[in-house]
């Protein structure tokens, strides 16, 4: 009913974006080089008004944030990408619509089996009919010379992209749900993949032909033309060789190896990250309602925040510091059944917004909100606060060295603390009642971190302040 009523209440983008511009507060000082906060709805202004879009777009930067061009095969936004140019503002690009699909339904794109009769796999939950990840080579260059001609668009119009990223999940070659069981049927699968008996070696040859098969439709169009472009795609990220979570389309394969935490089973997972060539990474860091299940801790909101905290520390911590780090983030569980369990309940708000700072200290460099129209307007408010107070620092952020990523598995403080030169900016955030000190060793110096909600704090790391360590 809240759904249906927000829909009523912002019938068109427009009204959308403008509610978005009229409640959320300009920043106290310009963006400046700092990345800008990207939102979902800001993918469709819902006008072509020149002098309409040049306020809107103004408005939207005053605020950090940014209008995102979405590519489609008749339309790729260039009077936008004009405009952005002529405002000085950072030209970025959703890409999506032009990446499906790889299977298009073709027979040709079909598994066979041994018997030389096509086959799709039905695994997914999706209309698509997906297929053999070695029968795509004839869609490659379709795919691949559609981005190429949007981007020669710009090239020629002298617009230069600065950020370009898909959300392309359910299509090509994917290892989780049936897909091992159907290539294991498919003859032209067994013939492509050495020792496809092994998780492992069907896993490295279906990522790693995913992997090429991104570097060729994203990063070579992009960076031929835009050398310094920000290129990336959802959920690929460098990361410590596991993953944390299951997207909405994935299920568990029987057999592939996983590591246990309470119900929780976290996949191996393969190195696509450093194989596509992207230029920055784009971790996922949701909510999602099925992990509420996975662990038994009396604090219900740290059931949320343990599984996001562990996917966010992941890319924080593998990825290097000249990679920017554009992150995924949504408050409201993502993916609820039809019928909701009352039993789950949302992260609070106070707790999201702590896992935001969390994440903006353990070295992610912009936050990307993914969001349903009908929750879309509270969920930008919400992270566009953080984004807006934590401006303050954006040195900080843009310089600090990420030095604490632990993940407690029983619910207590979390710190988290960028250092640069002598300084700490940290946060701390308790699930518990201990008013104990944490400690942070820091070149040789212990630096304690106090409690103090909701705030963030500088400490000096100096042989003055705290006690070494012997
Ligand atoms: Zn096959």
């Amino acid at each position: 009913v809240i759904a249906l009523l927000s829909l009523l209440l912002f019938q068109t983008d427009l009204e959308l974006i403008r509610e978005i511009v009229r409640t959320t507060g300009p920043l106290e000082s310009v963006r400046g080089e700092r990345l800008p906060l990207y939102v979902w709805p800001a993918r469709s202004l819902g006008t072509t008004d020149d002098s309409e879009l040049r306020t809107l777009l103004r408005d939207l930067d005053a605020r950090g944030m940014v209008a995102i061009a979405t590519w489609t095969e008749g339309d790729v936004a260039l009077p936008l990408g004009k405009l952005q140019k002529e405002l000085r503002l950072p030209v970025s690009i959703d890409a999506t619509a032009l990446t499906y699909g790889f299977f298009d339904g073709d027979s040709r794109t079909a598994h066979v089996d041994s018997d030389g009769r096509p086959f799709f796999d039905e695994s997914f939950p999706t209309s698509r009919k997906m297929g053999c990840p070695f029968a795509i080579d004839h869609r490659t260059p379709v795919i691949v010379g559609r981005i190429r001609s949007a981007v020669a668009r710009y090239r020629e119009a002298s617009v230069p992209i600065d950020f370009l990223f898909a959300d392309w999940e359910v299509d090509g070659p994917l290892d989780s749900n049936g897909a091992w069981e159907s290539s294991k049927r498919c003859a032209r699968c067994r013939r492509e993949i050495e020792g496809i008996e092994g998780f492992g070696s069907f896993q490295a040859a279906i990522r790693g032909k995913r992997a090429a098969i991104q570097k060729e439709m994203l990063t070579r169009p992009v960076l031929d033309a835009f050398p310094r472009a920000l290129v990336g795609n959802y959920g690929v990220h460098p990361h410590d060789g596991y993953r944390y979570w299951l997207d909405y389309f994935e299920e568990h394969v029987e057999g592939a190896p996983v590591v246990l935490d309470q119900r929780a089973r976290y996949r191996k997972w393969y190195p696509e990250f450093e194989e596509t060539g992207f230029t920055f990474a784009m971790p996922v860091v949701y909510p999602w309602y099925r992990g509420y299940d996975w662990y038994d801790f009396e604090s219900s909101d740290y059931r949320f925040f343990y599984n996001m905290l562990l996917a966010g520390t992941n890319a924080g911590k593998a990825t290097p510091a000249a990679i920017p780090i554009i992150t995924f983030v949504h408050w409201q569980p993502v993916e609820p059944p039809k019928r909701p369990d009352p039993n789950v309940r949302a992260l609070s708000r106070e707790m999201y917004q702590e896992l935001l700072w969390h994440l903006l200290l353990r070295g992610h460099d912009a936050l990307f909100l993914w969001s349903p129209k009908a929750e879309a307007l509270e969920e930008v408010q919400i992270v566009h606060e953080v984004y807006r107070e934590s401006h303050q620092y954006r040195d900080f952020l843009a310089e600090g060295v990420p030095i604490a990523f632990d993940v407690p598995k029983k619910a207590g403080p979390i710190v988290s603390a960028l250092r640069k030169g002598t300084t700490l900016l940290v946060r701390r955030t308790d699930f518990d009642s201990s008013e104990e000190p944490v400690f942070l060793d820091v070149s040789g110096f212990r630096v304690s971190v106090p409690r103090n909600p909701g705030t963030t704090q500088l400490i000096e790391v100096s042989a003055y302040t705290p006690v070494a360590i012997e």
